[in-house]
């Protein structure tokens, strides 16, 4: 089975719906996808090739990414990088095409090396689109397997957000793809009629899985607007009248900002579910998002390399625990200690999964695969708690979290206690070297009232024991995010010039 054969749709059925009024009915796109393919292969792209793509979002995108998948190798990039960074993902996936829309952007289109062709694609009036190859290779392409892939082979390759390292290039294969995509339509009970809002990035597994993956293999639609953003949000709710949208918790958070200013539309339209996922959302958000939409808020635990889902709270009448990210959903979940033993229901340790979602390994990264895959188990470098009903409690990152003289903290304790107070909108604490405790904790945070430092500090020594208490709280305008919405933590000491 490959990506193809997951589109669930009747032929009549939209597909894909961008904004601006152009949709796909499953039936244009298994057409389009199909001549896409073959003019791919005509410009000598087959199996093993590796297809970048730098596009914003929309069903240009979705279309693109399904079709370099079914060529050869998809590899969807931020089109808002730099041109060097360009060339690092050209080079670090060996790249031997680039697709763009409507020649844009230009950082990608300058970083093409001779040995990448160029191609761009346009779209039709009817909203499909046809390929243009701009430029040629000075290499002739070798291999000429233009046959479907099967479910062993390829279908991308992403990286890693970054957040905690240099970004990890992650193969992904259909069968883990198709794995992932059934497992989301399990948990939260996707059909053809449910209306997907697609607010994630397609060049990041949460959209490409999450969103996209999962909508199509259900037959559902997809809203696809070309990014987020927190006015057309409302505006597209309104439209379209999605059944869900799933996204990073930054985005929720500004969302409900702006809820108060659309009652109207919060009012009439109900969605079936929220689905939060790639970073932790605080329990305190959640009861807020659910008081204010209405719909119960799903927390779901993912990452690249298990091609998006792991864990995810179930949609009522099974409970929901804020707090925690639910339990497996086609997926095995240990907690083991750091010499490979798993443990026993609540105790503390690196969270590690097993399922056919999850990577065979790293490309060519012996070093990372010897870490990672231990026993048959994938370690995620995540640290937290198994409880009595198997629902897992994330502690944070082990990379991220604080050890103050011994003793240890997890930030995410510190962030939900400090959004808990009134004022504060955004909460980050994070570790600074300290002379004799090795780490301390400060926190940095930004306001939506008034406050004062001092005033926050004793509001933390209320809440919190005595050396979970941060030493500073730095107030900021804004906190530092990476490419996907997730927050810096481990480069706030750094820029705040406390390293
Ligand atoms: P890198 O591996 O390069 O440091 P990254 O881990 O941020 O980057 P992703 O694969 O995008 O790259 O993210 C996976 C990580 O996101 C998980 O390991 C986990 O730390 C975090 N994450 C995802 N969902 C949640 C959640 N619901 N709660 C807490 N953390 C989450
Ligand atoms: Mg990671």
């Amino acid at each position: 089975m490959n990506l193809f054969e997951l589109l669930a749709g009747e032929d009549n059925d939209l597909a894909l719906v961008t904004p601006e009024g152009r949709s796909l009915t499953y039936k244009q796109l298994r057409e389009n996808i199909v001549e896409l393919v073959s003019q791919l292969n005509s410009f000598g792209l087959t199996r093993g090739k590796r297809i970048a793509i730098a596009m914003t979002n929309g069903s240009p995108m979705a279309i693109t990414f399904l079709a370099a998948a079914l060529c050869g190798t998809a590899a969807p990039l931020n089109p808002k990088y730099k041109q060097d960074e360009f060339a690092f993902y050209y080079e670090d996936t060996q790249a031997n095409a680039l697709i763009t829309l409507s020649e844009e952007p230009e950082a990608a289109i300058a970083a093409v090396t001779p040995y990448m062709m160029l191609i761009n694609a346009k779209v039709n009036t009817d909203g499909t689109l046809s390929f243009e190859l701009v430029k040629t290779a000075s290499k002739p392409a070798e291999s000429s397997n233009s046959a479907a892939p099967n479910a062993d082979d390829l279908a991308m390759i992403l990286h890693t957000s970054g957040t905690t390292s240099r970004p990890k290039r992650v193969p992904i294969r259909h069968r883990n793809l198709i794995a992932s995509a059934n497992n989301i339509i399990g948990a939260y009970s996707l059909t053809a009629d449910d209306i997907t809002l697609c607010l994630m990035p397609l060049f990041h597994i949460h959209g490409l899985v999450g969103c996209l993956l999962a909508t199509l293999a259900s037959g559902g639609t997809l809203i696809c607007p070309n990014g987020f953003n927190a006015l057309e949000f409302w505006k597209l709710v309104d439209t379209y009248k999605p059944t869900w949208y799933s996204a990073a918790p930054t985005m929720h958070q500004t969302i409900l900002a702006r809820a108060s200013r659309n009652t109207e539309i919060v009012k009439a339209n109900r969605f079936r579910f929220i689905r939060s996922s790639s970073a932790p959302l605080a329990p305190i958000i959640i009861e807020q998002l659910e008081a204010t939409l209405n719909a119960p808020v799903l927390e779901s635990y993912s990452m690249t390399e298990a091609s998006h889902l792991m864990t995810t709270n179930p949609l009522p009448p099974k409970v929901r625990k804020p707090g925690t990210v639910g339990y497996g959903f086609g997926v095995e979940v240990g907690i083991m200690d750091s010499e490979g033993n798993l443990l026993s229901q609540g105790n503390l340790g690196e969270v590690v999964v097993k399922a056919p979602n999850v990577i065979d390994g790293y490309e060519n990264n012996p070093e990372a695969n010897a870490t990672a895959f231990v026993n048959g188990w994938f370690r995620t470098g995540d640290q937290g708690t198994l409880d009595a009903d198997g629902y897992l409690r994330l502690t944070g990152r082990i990379k991220e979290l604080i050890n103050r003289g011994g003793e240890k903290i997890s930030p995410l304790e510190v962030d939900d206690v400090l959004l808990r107070h009134p004022t504060v909108a955004e909460a980050l604490a994070f570790a600074v070297p300290h002379k004799s405790l090795g780490e301390d904790i400060h926190a940095a945070v930004v306001l939506k009232g008034e406050v004062s430092e001092k005033e926050l500090l004793a509001y933390c020594s209320t809440m919190l024991a005595d050396f979970k208490v941060p030493k500073q709280i730095h107030i900021l305008d804004q906190l530092p995010r990476g490419a996907t919405g997730k927050l810096q933590r481990l480069a706030m000491a750094k820029l705040l010039n406390i390293a």
